[in-house]
């Protein structure tokens, strides 16, 4: 009967020798060559674990170790990296499906990765396949050993033709595959959940996080490369990062588009060509005030920007800037801006004009509305005493309130209320947005 205890003193023993070996002596070939056995053997000793971790888990060993998830037991136990977990943990799970994949392993056609590439894709096509439990059809057709049965041909072909990367592809594709319907039902499911956060840590990190359909995946994922900058001389390392140059690529491309969404019909509210906005005091632009020691200005939608990016904007774009002045009562005293626009139109005109609005969007923080804090770049521009009633439109008689807010006054609700967050029906306000 074999005993783990000896079988690992003698592997220990092994490595003491590997470990021995003078590699200094060796030649490229030799070297290369026993790299590619020392990973055959990791492999190896992986399966090995997998075979044990399966048994482990199936009598409970998480649980019983306090640990909620084979996944958290490897992370905390093992301290595995959480990719790591999660690979040898699916591959633990499914390796009694994958007779097939082990066969091949064993005979050295596929090595421990294809294996895990292959349980991983069998694992998502089981994932997708009961993500509807309320189907009628949830219990006939495809079990997790039938599933296993039909990608496990498909994926150990692909895995002697294609390369790693590509067999996760491939299982990917097969995950989607295999039962049309089911995976059209969780197609559009990922599009229904489909969002983008946009948001700033306190010391001024930007954090884009997303989850995307496949559709608009592809189109991301062109515009990201298309517009990215491609390594090259003269470029420093950290500029030559795949991942830096990516986020590059996005904002190039948003900057193009932006500087054509007139052609295409996108406008600010108000109907001024769409720009960036930035506010600052004059000190933040003053050439006389070191720039580390200006104060910060803000974006429409209330990110914090340093003085230092504020001048630099102005130096690289076409920068139009319209200087306001503030009197003691926090009134604005100008009458025009600085470009001669009127800031005052009385009875002659009903809507404000995209230069008050620009007033607006720099004095306001957000929508006028108690304690809402919608941006003003979202908001309309409304008179305090209606038009209808005589309201000029004039600065004094203006101000900046979100749609919603904007949409409650008109409807006579009160401007502001603790139920403002859902209205009857129990639904978020709609941004404005949208
Ligand atoms: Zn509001």
């Amino acid at each position: 009967m074999a005993s783990a205890t000896s079988a690992l003193e003698l592997i220990r023993a092994g490595l003491t020798e590997l470990a021995a070996c003078d590699i200094d002596a060796y030649g490229t070939a030799g070297l290369g060559d026993e790299c590619a056995q020392i990973l055959r053997a990791t492999g190896e000793l992986h399966l090995e674990a997998a075979r044990r971790l399966a048994r482990f888990e199936a009598l409970g060993g998480p649980a019983a170790d306090d640990a909620p998830s084979l996944p958290a037991w490897l992370a905390h136990r093992c301290r595995l990296r959480p990719w790591e977990a999660k690979q040898l943990a699916t591959s633990a799970t499914r390796l009694h499906l994958l007779g097939d994949t082990r066969a091949a392993f064993e005979s050295g056609e596929i090595e421990f990765g294809d294996v895990a590439t292959i349980a991983e894709g069998v694992d998502k096509a089981a994932d997708t396949m009961d993500f509807d439990p309320m189907a009628p059809d949830t219990t006939s057709g495809w079990s997790p050993e039938r599933i296993a049965e039909t990608a496990q041909p498909i994926l150990l072909e692909a895995a002697g033709e294609v390369t790693p990367g590509q067999l996760r592809k491939v299982a990917a594709r097969v995950a989607l595959t295999l039962d049309g319907d089911r995976a059209e039902r969780r197609r559009r499911q990922i599009e229904r959940q489909s969002f983008l956060d946009i948001g700033q840590t306190m010391d001024g990190v930007g954090v884009l996080r997303g989850d995307v359909g496949a559709a608009d995946f592809a189109i991301l994922e062109k515009a990201v490369d298309a517009f990215a900058p491609r390594p090259g001389p003269g470029r420093s390392q950290w500029e030559d990062r795949p991942g830096h140059r990516r986020l590059k690529g996005l904002v190039a491309a948003c900057e193009v588009a932006l500087k054509v969404a007139g052609r295409h019909g996108y406008h600010e509210r108000g109907g001024a060509p769409v720009r960036v906005h930035l506010i600052a005091t004059p000190a933040t632009v003053d050439p006389g005030v070191p720039a580390t020691q200006a104060p910060p200005g803000r974006t429409e939608y209330g990110s914090v920007i340093s003085a230092t990016q504020i001048r630099e904007m102005i130096r690289r774009h076409q920068a139009l800037v319209n200087t306001i002045h503030v009197g003691a009562d926090g009134r604005v005293a100008d009458r025009f801006t600085t470009n001669g626009q009127p800031l005052n139109w009385g009875r002659t005109r009903r809507l404000f004009t995209p230069a008050q609005r620009d007033v607006y969007v720099a004095v306001y923080a957000g929508c006028a509305a108690e304690g809402c804090d919608r941006p003003p770049a979202w908001a309309d521009i409304d008179h305090r005493t209606a038009w209808t009633d005589g309201g000029r439109t004039d600065l004094d008689n203006g101000q900046p309130l979100c749609r919603w807010h904007n949409l409650g006054k008109e409807k006579g609700r009160r401007p502001y209320s603790r139920r403002r967050r859902t209205d009857k029906q129990g639904r978020q306000p709609e941004d404005p947005d949208h």
